[in-house]
């Protein structure tokens, strides 16, 4: 079970929110031959390394957001966001433990992407 950290109303059991799948940029479709379409819909790459995920807060406060987990730890990185009631300027990761969950802003310079 994960804790998602919804931006826009916290950490939220898992099941109460939906895994849209990895954001992948939608091609043109006027430009884009049937085999390179059937790659967008259907292969996705399976990094063990930080991926943009779509999620649905169906539960809480029914917004869309994207956020970034790191599919071999399950930590999230939340962007800085106006409004971010988990966030601050910079990148948050957000590491899922036996105790709970815990919050904390990553060193100056490592993930910052503002
Ligand atoms: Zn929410």
């Amino acid at each position: 079970m994960l804790l998602v950290p919804c931006p826009h109303c916290g950490p939220r059991n898992q099941s109460d929110l939906r895994l849209l799948g990895a954001s992948v940029p939608r091609p043109d479709p006027n430009a884009t031959s049937r085999a390179e379409w059937g790659d967008y819909l259907y292969l996705r790459e399976n990094p063990a390394d930080w991926i943009t995920e779509s999620w649905y807060c169906r539960s809480g406060c029914r917004r869309y957001f994207s956020i970034e987990r790191h599919q071999g730890t399950n930590e999230f990185r939340i962007p800085p966001l106006p409004g971010n009631k988990l966030g601050t300027s910079t990148y948050t990761t957000i590491t899922v433990g036996s105790s709970g969950t815990q919050a904390g802003a990553n060193a100056p310079g490592e993930d910052d992407r503002s």
